[in-house]
């Protein structure tokens, strides 16, 4: 029986990223994925660092976004060293392109309701946009520069956590599917891997959206897949510096000239599909952006499963069984948050001292009801 501090499922962002913040202190733990590790949502996301909240809703986000951004320089850094491989991160902000008739009025509240929260955002004039990125449309009527934001190359960063969590300690296993968590006594002891027992004193669940088919951990973590349908462009004579974005689509620049569009959100179970009509809808809004790209070559096109949650908020933290934690639900932020779910992950099992409240994404908050439909 093999027997460890830590035993994680799942092999993403998340789970690499625990991985590698634990065995840093020194905890010896094992990381198992059903599949090869690294190619669930955190291969297929598009790597931006955004903590602005996309509706109200996500407002209780901000304060966990916003320190995992603050965290990504030290954790790139670390990441970089130890593995030896560069994770393509770019802090240069990203710019909101403004389109309507009222584009002031709309600068003005975004403007606002950003600093409400906390976040910078300054305002830009449609001709210092253009400045900024000349491939923006001419009919842009005003933008919103956020300075303090980023993108990362994700497929990079999860390639490079996995290695640094190996070279720090970690033992991965691949092509091992845990079924379901162990108990003995009262308490979580493990879990049951392709049938043999995995032995921890921590057990962890970070299998993102496929988190719920795992034996006992579906009351606890209700996640459900959202797709996302992604395009990966190459523009001949032209790059950009930053992420943009629109009402319908945003763009995405890679460290190799990439310029990825997307992205749906569908909920149509565990599909992968691409579809036709997803992939013009993207390259509309795309062109609308930034017509020049009428010219990009179409290099990819891909669709990962976002892992979703009932209220649309991550699920972190302990659960009312002795030795169990959940880390997932991160929907469409789970690369910005991995420093900070790693973090407090780790605050929790070294100290039991969290430094930021994340009661409100407690895996407890989905109660009886969740209990009942999901065990
Ligand atoms: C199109 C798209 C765009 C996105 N863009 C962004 C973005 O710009 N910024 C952002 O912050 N986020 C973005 N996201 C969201 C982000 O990708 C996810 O929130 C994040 O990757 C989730 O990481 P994870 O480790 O929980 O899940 P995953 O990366 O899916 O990893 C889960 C792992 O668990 C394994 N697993 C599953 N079941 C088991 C089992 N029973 N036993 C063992 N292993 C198991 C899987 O094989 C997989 O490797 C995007 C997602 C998509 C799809």
């Amino acid at each position: 029986m093999k027997k460890f501090d830590v035993a994680i499922a799942g092999g993403g962002l998340i789970g690499a990223a625990i991985a590698f913040e634990l065995a840093r202190a020194g905890l010896q733990v094992a990381l198992f994925d059903r599949h090869e590790p690294g190619e669930g949502s955190s291969w297929a996301a598009a790597g931006i660092l955004s903590p602005a909240p996309e509706n109200s809703g996500m407002i209780s986000t901000v304060p966990l976004g916003r320190t995992s951004l603050q965290l990504y320089p030290e954790f790139v850094a670390n990441v970089e060293e130890i593995s030896g491989q560069s994770v393509g991160y770019r802090a240069k902000g990203t710019l909101e392109a403004l389109f309507s008739s009222d584009a002031q009025e709309q600068l003005s509240t975004i403007i606002a309701l950003h600093h409400g929260l906390g976040l910078k955002a300054e305002p830009v004039s449609a001709d210092d946009a253009h400045e900024m990125e000349p491939a923006l449309s001419p009919e842009l009527e005003a933008a919103v520069f956020r300075p303090d934001e980023a993108c990362v190359d994700n497929r990079a960063l999860t390639k490079a956590v996995l290695t640094a969590a190996e070279g720090s300690g970690v033992k991965t296993f691949a092509e091992s599917n845990v079924q379901s968590i162990a108990k003995d006594g009262g308490r979580c002891a493990g879990f049951i891997v392709d049938g043999d027992k995995v032995e921890s004193r921590w057990t962890i669940i970070a299998a993102g959206c496929c988190s719920a088919e795992i034996k006992g951990a579906a009351q606890y973590a209700p996640v459900r897949p959202a797709k996302g349908q992604m395009i990966a462009l190459r523009a001949k004579d032209f790059s950009i510096e930053r992420v943009l974005w629109s009402d319908h689509v945003y763009l995405v620049p890679r460290n190799d000239g990439r310029i990825l569009a997307g992205a749906t959100v569908e909920y149509v179970g565990f599909d992968k599909k691409v579809t036709a009509g997803s992939v013009q809808k993207i390259i509309a809004a795309a062109l609308q952006l930034a017509p020049a790209l009428a010219d990009a070559q179409i290099e990819e096109t891909w669709a990962g499963l976002r892992p979703d949650t009932p209220d649309h908020l991550p699920i972190i933290g302990p659960t009312d069984l002795d030795g169990l934690l959940i880390a997932t639900g991160h929907f469409r932020s789970g690369i910005l948050l991995a420093p900070i779910t790693a973090r407090l992950i780790r605050e929790w099992i070294t100290t039991q001292n969290i430094s930021l409240d994340w009661s409100r994404f407690s895996p407890m908050r989905f109660g009886e009801v969740a209990r009942a439909t999901n065990s």
